[in-house]
Protein backbone atom coordinates (compact mmCIF):
# COMPACT_ATOMS: atom_id res chain seq x y z
CA UNK A 1 0.00 0.00 0.00
CA UNK A 2 1.61 3.18 -1.00
CA UNK A 3 1.73 5.81 1.86
CA UNK A 4 2.77 9.20 1.60
CA UNK A 5 5.81 8.42 3.57
CA UNK A 6 8.24 8.01 0.83
CA UNK A 7 7.75 11.66 0.38
CA UNK A 8 7.33 14.65 3.26
CA UNK A 9 3.29 15.85 3.49
CA UNK A 10 4.03 19.95 2.48
CA UNK A 11 1.66 20.61 4.87
CA UNK A 12 0.91 23.63 3.23
CA UNK A 13 -2.61 24.30 2.79
CA UNK A 14 -2.91 27.14 6.04
CA UNK A 15 -0.96 29.42 2.68
CA UNK A 16 -4.12 29.76 0.95
CA UNK A 17 -7.13 31.63 2.44
CA UNK A 18 -9.74 30.61 -0.31
CA UNK A 19 -9.01 27.00 0.86
CA UNK A 20 -11.65 26.68 3.95
CA UNK A 21 -11.06 23.61 6.62
CA UNK A 22 -12.42 20.35 5.08
CA UNK A 23 -12.35 21.77 1.08
CA UNK A 24 -10.54 19.14 -1.19
CA UNK A 25 -9.34 21.73 -4.07
CA UNK A 26 -8.46 19.26 -6.92
CA UNK A 27 -8.89 21.25 -9.51
CA UNK A 28 -5.42 22.81 -10.01
CA UNK A 29 -5.05 21.44 -13.30
CA UNK A 30 -7.76 24.00 -14.46
CA UNK A 31 -6.74 26.91 -12.07
CA UNK A 32 -4.74 27.38 -9.04
CA UNK A 33 -5.62 28.86 -5.86
CA UNK A 34 -3.54 31.52 -4.69
CA UNK A 35 -1.24 31.63 -1.79
CA UNK A 36 -1.43 34.71 0.27
CA UNK A 37 2.24 35.66 -0.52
CA UNK A 38 0.95 36.22 -4.14
CA UNK A 39 -2.05 37.65 -3.09
CA UNK A 40 -0.10 40.10 -1.37
CA UNK A 41 2.06 40.76 -4.29
CA UNK A 42 -0.87 41.38 -6.24
CA UNK A 43 -2.39 43.83 -3.61
CA UNK A 44 0.74 46.15 -3.02
CA UNK A 45 0.99 46.40 -6.85
CA UNK A 46 -2.23 48.15 -6.83
CA UNK A 47 -2.30 49.72 -3.76
CA UNK A 48 0.79 51.58 -2.43
CA UNK A 49 3.23 51.08 -5.81
CA UNK A 50 1.08 51.41 -8.73
CA UNK A 51 2.40 52.89 -11.71
CA UNK A 52 2.52 52.21 -15.59
CA UNK A 53 5.86 50.80 -17.36
CA UNK A 54 8.27 51.65 -19.45
CA UNK A 55 7.22 55.53 -20.09
CA UNK A 56 7.06 57.30 -16.98
CA UNK A 57 9.53 59.61 -16.61
CA UNK A 58 8.60 60.17 -12.69
CA UNK A 59 10.10 58.16 -9.83
CA UNK A 60 7.33 55.59 -9.21
CA UNK A 61 6.66 54.58 -13.03
CA UNK A 62 10.50 54.01 -12.71
CA UNK A 63 10.12 51.96 -9.42
CA UNK A 64 7.71 50.06 -11.53
CA UNK A 65 9.40 49.44 -14.41
CA UNK A 66 12.41 48.01 -12.32
CA UNK A 67 9.61 45.54 -10.79
CA UNK A 68 8.49 44.52 -14.12
CA UNK A 69 11.56 43.57 -15.50
CA UNK A 70 12.73 42.06 -12.36
CA UNK A 71 9.44 39.14 -12.89
CA UNK A 72 11.09 39.12 -15.91
CA UNK A 73 14.40 38.12 -14.29
CA UNK A 74 13.07 36.20 -12.31
CA UNK A 75 11.18 33.82 -14.87
CA UNK A 76 14.38 33.38 -16.83
CA UNK A 77 16.25 32.60 -14.17
CA UNK A 78 13.60 30.02 -12.95
CA UNK A 79 13.21 28.57 -16.38
CA UNK A 80 17.14 28.35 -17.19
CA UNK A 81 16.50 30.51 -20.23
CA UNK A 82 19.98 32.38 -21.70
CA UNK A 83 18.69 36.17 -21.39
CA UNK A 84 15.57 37.56 -19.82
CA UNK A 85 15.15 39.05 -23.31
CA UNK A 86 13.82 35.59 -24.14
CA UNK A 87 10.86 36.09 -21.89
CA UNK A 88 7.68 37.40 -23.28
CA UNK A 89 5.21 37.94 -21.51
CA UNK A 90 1.50 37.36 -22.81
CA UNK A 91 -2.42 36.58 -21.69
CA UNK A 92 -1.46 33.16 -21.25
CA UNK A 93 -0.17 29.79 -22.57
CA UNK A 94 -2.91 30.24 -25.71
CA UNK A 95 -2.10 33.19 -26.31
CA UNK A 96 1.70 32.21 -26.48
CA UNK A 97 1.26 29.32 -28.73
CA UNK A 98 -1.22 31.88 -31.23
CA UNK A 99 1.94 34.25 -31.09
CA UNK A 100 4.69 31.26 -32.43
CA UNK A 101 1.74 30.25 -34.96
CA UNK A 102 0.76 33.58 -36.18
CA UNK A 103 4.11 35.09 -36.34
CA UNK A 104 7.17 32.28 -36.49
CA UNK A 105 5.10 29.98 -38.22
CA UNK A 106 3.03 32.51 -40.49
CA UNK A 107 6.97 33.91 -41.52
CA UNK A 108 8.36 30.61 -41.85
CA UNK A 109 6.08 27.95 -42.88
CA UNK A 110 4.82 27.50 -46.27
CA UNK A 111 2.38 25.15 -48.28
CA UNK A 112 3.67 21.36 -48.09
CA UNK A 113 5.40 22.20 -44.89
CA UNK A 114 4.00 19.40 -41.90
CA UNK A 115 4.43 19.91 -37.92
CA UNK A 116 3.67 17.24 -35.53
CA UNK A 117 1.14 17.00 -32.73
CA UNK A 118 -0.16 14.86 -30.50
CA UNK A 119 -3.30 13.24 -29.79
CA UNK A 120 -3.58 14.11 -26.19
CA UNK A 121 -3.07 17.77 -26.84
CA UNK A 122 -5.24 20.92 -25.26
CA UNK A 123 -6.96 22.54 -27.89
CA UNK A 124 -4.84 25.59 -27.30
CA UNK A 125 -1.89 23.60 -28.93
CA UNK A 126 -4.73 22.41 -31.82
CA UNK A 127 -6.63 24.77 -33.03
CA UNK A 128 -3.91 27.93 -33.78
CA UNK A 129 -2.23 25.50 -35.85
CA UNK A 130 -5.66 24.76 -37.99
CA UNK A 131 -6.01 28.04 -38.34
CA UNK A 132 -2.17 28.53 -39.99
CA UNK A 133 -3.03 25.24 -41.41
CA UNK A 134 -6.09 27.04 -43.46
CA UNK A 135 -4.02 30.21 -43.99
CA UNK A 136 -0.55 28.60 -45.29
CA UNK A 137 -1.39 25.29 -46.28
CA UNK A 138 0.84 23.28 -44.21
CA UNK A 139 -0.29 19.78 -42.99
CA UNK A 140 -0.38 18.40 -39.60
CA UNK A 141 0.43 15.26 -38.31
CA UNK A 142 -0.75 13.81 -35.31
CA UNK A 143 1.32 11.20 -33.07
CA UNK A 144 -0.33 8.56 -31.69
CA UNK A 145 -0.08 7.53 -27.66
CA UNK A 146 1.07 4.33 -26.04
CA UNK A 147 -1.63 2.06 -24.28
CA UNK A 148 -0.87 3.89 -20.49
CA UNK A 149 -1.42 7.45 -21.85
CA UNK A 150 1.85 8.67 -22.95
CA UNK A 151 2.25 10.54 -26.23
CA UNK A 152 4.74 7.60 -28.16
CA UNK A 153 7.59 8.82 -29.34
CA UNK A 154 8.92 5.64 -30.71
CA UNK A 155 5.60 6.45 -33.22
CA UNK A 156 6.16 10.13 -33.39
CA UNK A 157 10.08 9.48 -34.50
CA UNK A 158 9.06 7.01 -37.56
CA UNK A 159 6.39 9.85 -38.42
CA UNK A 160 9.48 12.77 -38.71
CA UNK A 161 10.51 13.80 -42.30
CA UNK A 162 12.57 16.66 -43.04
CA UNK A 163 9.48 18.40 -44.45
CA UNK A 164 8.76 18.89 -40.89
CA UNK A 165 9.47 22.35 -39.27
CA UNK A 166 7.83 21.90 -35.71
CA UNK A 167 7.13 19.52 -33.46
CA UNK A 168 4.60 20.94 -30.72
CA UNK A 169 3.75 18.55 -27.56
CA UNK A 170 2.38 19.03 -23.89
CA UNK A 171 5.32 18.66 -21.73
CA UNK A 172 2.72 17.34 -18.80
CA UNK A 173 -0.96 15.87 -19.95
CA UNK A 174 -3.44 18.11 -18.87
CA UNK A 175 -5.86 14.96 -19.13
CA UNK A 176 -3.59 12.13 -17.91
CA UNK A 177 -0.49 13.81 -16.16
CA UNK A 178 1.89 11.58 -18.23
CA UNK A 179 5.17 13.03 -18.51
CA UNK A 180 6.83 13.69 -21.98
CA UNK A 181 10.17 12.66 -22.62
CA UNK A 182 10.95 16.47 -23.19
CA UNK A 183 14.93 15.83 -24.18
CA UNK A 184 13.94 13.20 -26.76
CA UNK A 185 11.29 14.89 -28.39
CA UNK A 186 14.20 17.77 -28.90
CA UNK A 187 16.80 14.99 -30.36
CA UNK A 188 14.17 14.05 -32.48
CA UNK A 189 12.90 17.42 -33.84
CA UNK A 190 16.14 18.73 -34.43
CA UNK A 191 17.38 15.49 -36.09
CA UNK A 192 15.25 16.34 -39.18
CA UNK A 193 15.27 19.96 -38.59
CA UNK A 194 12.57 20.81 -37.12
CA UNK A 195 11.36 23.24 -33.63
CA UNK A 196 10.44 22.05 -30.71
CA UNK A 197 7.51 23.67 -29.07
CA UNK A 198 6.65 22.43 -25.07
CA UNK A 199 3.24 23.33 -23.50
CA UNK A 200 4.38 23.70 -20.53
CA UNK A 201 0.84 24.56 -18.79
CA UNK A 202 0.78 21.52 -16.70
CA UNK A 203 4.88 20.99 -16.03
CA UNK A 204 5.74 24.22 -14.85
CA UNK A 205 3.82 23.84 -11.40
CA UNK A 206 4.70 20.07 -11.32
CA UNK A 207 8.28 19.58 -11.85
CA UNK A 208 11.51 21.70 -12.22
CA UNK A 209 12.10 23.11 -15.87
CA UNK A 210 15.00 23.95 -17.66
CA UNK A 211 14.78 25.21 -21.49
CA UNK A 212 18.60 24.79 -21.51
CA UNK A 213 18.56 21.33 -20.82
CA UNK A 214 15.82 20.04 -22.83
CA UNK A 215 16.96 22.21 -25.60
CA UNK A 216 13.73 23.13 -27.10
CA UNK A 217 13.29 25.84 -28.96
CA UNK A 218 9.99 27.71 -27.48
CA UNK A 219 8.40 26.83 -24.29
CA UNK A 220 5.10 28.23 -22.86
CA UNK A 221 2.98 28.32 -20.53
CA UNK A 222 0.13 30.50 -17.55
CA UNK A 223 0.54 32.30 -14.61
CA UNK A 224 -2.48 31.09 -12.89
CA UNK A 225 -1.65 27.52 -13.42
CA UNK A 226 1.38 28.21 -11.38
CA UNK A 227 -0.30 30.06 -8.21
CA UNK A 228 -0.16 33.49 -9.73
CA UNK A 229 -2.40 35.49 -11.62
CA UNK A 230 -4.64 34.99 -14.47
CA UNK A 231 -4.51 37.05 -17.86
CA UNK A 232 -0.65 36.52 -17.87
CA UNK A 233 2.06 33.86 -19.08
CA UNK A 234 5.26 33.11 -20.50
CA UNK A 235 6.42 32.85 -24.40
CA UNK A 236 9.87 31.63 -24.02
CA UNK A 237 12.13 31.17 -27.39
CA UNK A 238 15.61 31.04 -27.90
CA UNK A 239 16.78 34.26 -28.79
CA UNK A 240 18.04 34.13 -32.35
CA UNK A 241 14.55 32.43 -33.15
CA UNK A 242 12.39 35.41 -31.49
CA UNK A 243 15.32 37.95 -33.27
CA UNK A 244 13.83 37.09 -36.64
CA UNK A 245 10.37 37.05 -35.87
CA UNK A 246 7.94 39.89 -37.09
CA UNK A 247 5.36 41.62 -34.92
CA UNK A 248 2.69 39.52 -34.35
CA UNK A 249 0.01 42.96 -32.63
CA UNK A 250 0.34 46.11 -33.75
CA UNK A 251 0.67 49.22 -30.96
CA UNK A 252 2.60 51.24 -28.52
CA UNK A 253 5.46 49.95 -27.00
CA UNK A 254 6.37 47.60 -29.41
CA UNK A 255 7.78 50.38 -32.23
CA UNK A 256 10.80 51.63 -32.72
CA UNK A 257 10.07 54.85 -34.87
CA UNK A 258 6.68 55.02 -36.23
CA UNK A 259 6.08 57.25 -39.43
CA UNK A 260 3.10 56.69 -41.63
CA UNK A 261 5.56 55.63 -44.27
CA UNK A 262 7.31 53.42 -42.76
CA UNK A 263 7.38 51.70 -38.96
CA UNK A 264 10.58 50.05 -37.34
CA UNK A 265 10.07 47.57 -34.42
CA UNK A 266 11.48 46.78 -31.21
CA UNK A 267 13.69 44.10 -30.36
CA UNK A 268 12.53 41.51 -28.29
CA UNK A 269 10.73 40.87 -26.05
CA UNK A 270 9.24 44.25 -26.34
CA UNK A 271 8.32 43.53 -30.47
CA UNK A 272 6.21 41.28 -28.71
CA UNK A 273 4.23 43.46 -25.90
CA UNK A 274 1.98 45.58 -27.91
CA UNK A 275 -0.02 47.90 -25.61
CA UNK A 276 0.34 48.70 -22.04
CA UNK A 277 0.74 45.14 -20.18
CA UNK A 278 -0.98 43.29 -16.89
CA UNK A 279 1.72 44.90 -15.00
CA UNK A 280 0.65 43.66 -12.18
CA UNK A 281 0.45 40.65 -13.28
CA UNK A 282 4.20 40.38 -13.74
CA UNK A 283 4.39 41.04 -9.53
CA UNK A 284 2.18 38.56 -8.95
CA UNK A 285 3.86 35.85 -11.02
CA UNK A 286 7.31 36.96 -9.79
CA UNK A 287 5.86 35.98 -5.91
CA UNK A 288 4.72 32.47 -7.18
CA UNK A 289 7.53 31.95 -8.49
CA UNK A 290 9.37 32.93 -5.16
CA UNK A 291 6.83 30.59 -3.47
CA UNK A 292 7.12 27.45 -5.09
CA UNK A 293 11.24 28.15 -5.69
CA UNK A 294 11.00 28.26 -1.86
CA UNK A 295 9.15 24.60 -1.61
CA UNK A 296 11.20 23.18 -4.06
CA UNK A 297 9.95 21.83 -7.63
CA UNK A 298 11.27 18.67 -6.11
CA UNK A 299 9.44 18.18 -3.44
CA UNK A 300 6.41 19.68 -5.09
CA UNK A 301 6.80 16.79 -7.71
CA UNK A 302 7.32 14.30 -5.26
CA UNK A 303 4.44 15.55 -3.02
CA UNK A 304 2.08 15.13 -6.24
CA UNK A 305 3.87 11.81 -7.44
CA UNK A 306 2.54 10.45 -4.38
CA UNK A 307 -0.85 11.74 -4.10
CA UNK A 308 -1.27 10.48 -7.66
CA UNK A 309 -0.27 6.87 -6.49
CA UNK A 310 -2.37 6.58 -3.23
CA UNK A 311 -5.35 8.22 -5.38
CA UNK A 312 -4.84 5.47 -8.33
CA UNK A 313 -4.56 3.08 -5.48
CA UNK A 314 -7.82 3.75 -3.21
CA UNK A 315 -9.85 4.79 -6.48
CA UNK A 316 -8.42 1.73 -8.49
CA UNK A 317 -10.00 -1.02 -5.85
CA UNK A 318 -13.45 0.64 -6.06
CA UNK A 319 -14.97 -1.79 -8.38
CA UNK A 320 -16.69 -0.05 -11.47
CA UNK A 321 -13.80 3.13 -11.43
CA UNK A 322 -11.25 2.77 -14.60
CA UNK A 323 -8.57 5.05 -14.35
CA UNK A 324 -6.68 6.57 -17.07
CA UNK A 325 -2.94 7.75 -17.61
CA UNK A 326 0.29 6.34 -16.78
CA UNK A 327 0.92 5.13 -13.01
CA UNK A 328 3.91 7.69 -12.73
CA UNK A 329 1.55 10.38 -13.74
CA UNK A 330 2.56 13.72 -12.40
CA UNK A 331 -0.10 15.21 -9.97
CA UNK A 332 -3.14 13.96 -12.06
CA UNK A 333 -5.85 11.35 -12.23
CA UNK A 334 -8.58 11.08 -14.65
CA UNK A 335 -11.05 7.95 -14.31
CA UNK A 336 -14.08 7.15 -15.09
CA UNK A 337 -17.17 5.43 -12.95
CA UNK A 338 -19.06 2.85 -14.87
CA UNK A 339 -22.55 4.21 -16.23
CA UNK A 340 -22.25 7.47 -14.51
CA UNK A 341 -21.68 10.69 -16.55
CA UNK A 342 -18.17 12.69 -15.12
CA UNK A 343 -20.31 15.33 -14.33
CA UNK A 344 -23.06 13.63 -12.11
CA UNK A 345 -19.46 12.84 -10.59
CA UNK A 346 -18.23 16.28 -9.92
CA UNK A 347 -21.81 17.31 -8.54
CA UNK A 348 -21.92 14.36 -6.02
CA UNK A 349 -18.32 15.04 -5.11
CA UNK A 350 -18.94 18.85 -4.50
CA UNK A 351 -21.67 17.53 -2.08
CA UNK A 352 -19.10 15.55 0.02
CA UNK A 353 -16.71 19.40 -0.15
CA UNK A 354 -14.15 17.80 -2.98
CA UNK A 355 -13.74 19.76 -6.52
CA UNK A 356 -13.16 18.26 -9.36
CA UNK A 357 -13.58 18.87 -12.94
CA UNK A 358 -15.42 17.02 -15.35
CA UNK A 359 -15.80 17.41 -19.09
CA UNK A 360 -13.12 17.04 -22.16
CA UNK A 361 -11.28 18.84 -20.41
CA UNK A 362 -10.25 20.67 -24.05
CA UNK A 363 -8.87 17.85 -24.95
CA UNK A 364 -12.17 16.33 -27.78
CA UNK A 365 -9.55 14.21 -29.79
CA UNK A 366 -7.75 12.87 -26.65
CA UNK A 367 -11.58 11.86 -26.04
CA UNK A 368 -12.08 10.55 -28.93
CA UNK A 369 -8.71 8.18 -28.37
CA UNK A 370 -10.00 6.75 -25.39
CA UNK A 371 -13.52 6.53 -26.24
CA UNK A 372 -15.16 8.43 -23.58
CA UNK A 373 -17.07 11.75 -24.19
CA UNK A 374 -15.75 13.10 -20.92
CA UNK A 375 -13.60 12.16 -17.84
CA UNK A 376 -13.53 12.84 -14.14
CA UNK A 377 -10.12 14.68 -13.38
CA UNK A 378 -8.49 15.18 -9.72
CA UNK A 379 -5.59 17.23 -9.88
CA UNK A 380 -2.69 18.16 -7.37
CA UNK A 381 -1.36 20.67 -5.60
CA UNK A 382 1.11 21.98 -2.82
CA UNK A 383 -1.84 22.18 -0.71
CA UNK A 384 -3.39 18.81 -1.02
CA UNK A 385 -3.04 16.09 1.81
CA UNK A 386 -3.57 12.29 2.38
CA UNK A 387 -7.00 13.43 3.47
CA UNK A 388 -7.77 15.10 0.59
CA UNK A 389 -7.26 12.23 -1.32
CA UNK A 390 -9.27 10.07 1.26
CA UNK A 391 -11.88 12.26 0.94
CA UNK A 392 -12.29 11.92 -3.02
CA UNK A 393 -12.56 8.37 -2.46
CA UNK A 394 -15.13 8.20 -0.21
CA UNK A 395 -16.73 10.58 -2.14
CA UNK A 396 -16.28 7.78 -5.06
CA UNK A 397 -17.39 5.34 -3.18
CA UNK A 398 -21.00 7.09 -2.32
CA UNK A 399 -21.18 7.85 -6.20
CA UNK A 400 -21.44 3.98 -7.10
CA UNK A 401 -23.57 3.42 -3.88
CA UNK A 402 -25.93 5.96 -5.13
CA UNK A 403 -25.42 4.79 -9.14
CA UNK A 404 -25.84 1.20 -7.48
N1 LIG B 1 -2.25 23.67 -22.34
C1 LIG B 1 -2.53 22.92 -21.30
C2 LIG B 1 -1.83 21.60 -21.14
C3 LIG B 1 -3.45 23.36 -20.35
O1 LIG B 1 -3.73 22.60 -19.28
C4 LIG B 1 -4.09 24.60 -20.54
C5 LIG B 1 -5.13 25.11 -19.57
N2 LIG B 1 -6.11 24.15 -19.26
C6 LIG B 1 -3.74 25.36 -21.65
C7 LIG B 1 -2.81 24.87 -22.53
C8 LIG B 1 -4.34 26.71 -21.91
O2 LIG B 1 -4.00 27.59 -20.90
P1 LIG B 1 -4.73 29.00 -20.76
O3 LIG B 1 -6.20 28.73 -20.87
O4 LIG B 1 -4.33 29.48 -19.41
O5 LIG B 1 -4.21 29.86 -21.87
Amino acid sequence: MATLLDSRPLDRVADFPAIPAGWAYLDTAATAQKPQAVIDAITRGYDTTYATVHRGVYQRSADMTLAYEAARKRVARFMGAASADEVVFVRGATEGINLVADSWGGSQLKAGDRILLSQLEHHSNIVPWQLLRDRTGIEIDVAPLTADGRIDLDAADAMLTERHKLVALAHVSNVLGSVLDAKRAAAMAHRVGAKLLLDGCQAVPRMAVDVAALDCDFYVFSAHKLYGPTGFGVLWAKGEILDAMPPWQGGGAMIDRVTFARTTYAPPPARFEAGTPHIVGALGLHAAIDYVDAIGLDAIHAHETALVKLSRERLGAINSVRLFGPEDSAGIVSFAVEGVHPHDIGTILDEEQVAIRAGHHCAQPLMDALGVPATARASFGVHNSAADVEALARGVERVTRIFG
